[in-house]
């Protein structure tokens, strides 16, 4: 079975995104184990705002957020925490899916790559796991706390490493943020955990 060309196309723009970013490059090479899983979409409240407010793009990132918002209503689009955690409001505007990884569109036991969406004023606590990860911000901005770094504002082509087990969060203010966010080692099909 092969995969849709939506999906192809978006596939097609994360490894020029990929390609496009030295943190990335050196993150992790290009999957070469990817198989399409065929998945069924599943939508969210907050999917529709990743086409209403993504928030501003680069020359460089214009075409990739395009590929995602033609994924909408495609793509198994989960949240992973519960309100009692994290909050009614949070839940209604944030939102990911896997485009590649052992849950993902696209099957690969190498990554796991997730397209993550926050509206603006939302506050993503402190939460940490064992594979080690890079954030890219494709659309919008937002601040990126972790354990033992400065905090930075990042926004469309900027990245973000984190380590194993390393604690971090985020914090959107005016702008919302589209994320491509890599991970490697570890396990590949964890969730988080939300930190003490
Ligand atoms: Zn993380």
């Amino acid at each position: 079975m092969t995969a849709p060309p939506v999906f192809e196309a978006a596939l097609a723009e994360a490894q020029a995104w990929h390609a496009a970013l030295p943190e990335a490059r050196a993150f992790c090479p290009w999957p070469d184990d990817m198989t399409w899983a065929g998945r069924k979409p599943h939508a969210l409240p907050a999917t529709r705002h990743i086409t209403q407010t993504p928030g501003a793009t680069t020359a460089q990132s214009s075409a990739f957020l395009t590929a995602i918002q033609a994924l909408i209503p495609h793509a198994d689009w989960r949240h992973g925490y519960t309100a009692a955690q994290v909050g009614q409001d949070f839940l209604d505007r944030f939102c990911w899916c896997e485009l590649a990884g052992p849950q993902g569109h696209f099957h690969s036991n190498q990554i796991r790559l997730t397209l993550a969406y926050w509206g603006p004023n939302l506050f993503y606590p402190r939460h940490h796991h064992a594979a080690e990860e890079l954030y890219t911000v494709v659309s919008g901005e937002a601040l990126f706390h972790a354990d033992g770094t400065p905090v930075a504002t990042l926004g469309p082509g900027q990245t973000r490493l984190h380590l194993t087990q390393q604690p971090h969060a985020m914090t959107t203010q005016d702008s919302a943020v589209l994320t491509c966010v890599f991970w490697r080692g570890g396990d590949l099909a964890e969730m988080p955990s939300l930190s003490a």
